[in-house]
């Protein structure tokens, strides 16, 4: 299968418009385009690096997890609920590491 790369194909160069949250140097982070939770950000590296295990400057997780924290903060994620989710080998359908902060209630899908 050919590696999907939604944020570089998509949402790093601009093709799509999406809602952004807090933007740093090197992270962005966003509303889902298609969330499978009532609150659903996804925050991404802006440079190409395609999972955890090919950080190579793990400053980045600091800046990644700043970011998460902010947004937590900002909507109050404490006093309802949240999780963080990160995806590795099959598990992950874009090849581009991110991590899905997400909260409330899942969204079923059909
Ligand atoms: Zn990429």
């Amino acid at each position: 299968m050919e590696d999907k790369d939604f944020y570089c194909d998509f949402v790093l160069n601009n093709k799509i418009e999406v809602k952004r949250e807090i933007e740093t140097t090197s992270v962005l982070s966003f509303h889902h385009t298609n969330p499978s939770w009532t609150f659903h950000v996804v925050v991404v590296p802006k440079q190409h690096i395609s999972k955890i295990t090919t950080v190579e400057d793990v400053s980045l997780f600091k800046e990644i997890f700043s970011v998460i924290k902010e947004i937590i903060l900002k909507y109050k994620l404490d006093e309802i609920n949240y999780k963080v989710i990160t995806n590795g080998g099959d598990f992950q359908d874009s090849k581009h590491l991110h991590f899905h902060l997400v909260s409330g209630e899942p969204i079923l899908k059909k």
